[in-house]
């Protein structure tokens, strides 16, 4: 039996609901495991995205995906990752405002399918639009945002970073303590809630029984 979410990405694959439709070569819809706890949410596809379907799979795509397994120690089939748009703007534009409207039930659809724990938003697009906020990724990155009952975590983009000045950065070791924040929330709530012990009155001695 297929997974919702791939009934999803079937849908999507046939979308014309902006005019983004007319320049893409395909949709991005998003890829890892549909029960993932861990999703990473980018901005829209790029060059290389649009053409091979599949998000994060770049330069800043490398370098994500190399961060993930040295902190995280997980794979890309471990999480999930896709993006605030399904379709590559033409020469990497920045999303119009109508496309964003016509985007985003296509992205709250995806989360409610995976059910995530933990969402890192990637740059300032993606932290601004999931956090409905005007501050920008310096500001808000560093932090833990509760979120519909999930926890929000945002990082620099990578892009950023092989931009700015690559892995000697300030950023880049920013956006280490960040996947370092996303490690230790998501074990966090893998442990057990602690249980409070009572001792049986019988074991206590006499002298104590008192101080109950
Ligand atoms: N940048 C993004 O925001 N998303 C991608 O998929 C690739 C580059």
């Amino acid at each position: 039996m297929r997974h919702p979410l791939q009934v999803l990405a079937a849908e999507a694959a046939g979308c014309t609901k902006c005019r983004l439709a007319q320049g893409r070569t395909q949709v991005v819809f998003g890829v890892g495991d549909p029960d993932a706890d861990l999703m990473f949410i980018g901005e829209a596809p790029g060059f290389h995205e649009d053409k091979q379907g599949e998000p994060f799979v770049g330069a800043a795509g490398q370098l994500l995906t190399r961060m993930l397994g040295e902190v995280l120690g997980l794979r890309r089939e471990d999480v999930y990752i896709a993006n605030v748009i399904l379709c590559r703007p033409p020469g990497n534009r920045d999303p119009l405002e109508d496309e964003i409207e016509a985007c985003t039930p296509w992205l709250v659809e995806k989360i409610s399918l995976i059910q995530p724990r933990v969402l890192v938003t990637l740059g300032n697009f993606a932290t601004k639009f999931v956090l409905n906020t005007q501050q920008g990724i310096t500001r808000m990155r560093g932090a833990a945002y509760p979120w519909h009952g999930r926890t929000v975590i945002p990082t620099f983009h990578p892009a950023a970073i092989l931009r700015g000045g690559g892995e000697r950065s300030r950023q880049f070791e920013e956006l280490r303590q960040d996947l370092e924040l996303v490690r230790d929330t998501l074990a966090a709530l893998e442990r057990p809630p602690e249980r409070v012990t009572v001792p049986d009155v019988e074991s206590v001695p006499e002298e104590q029984l008192e101080l109950f």
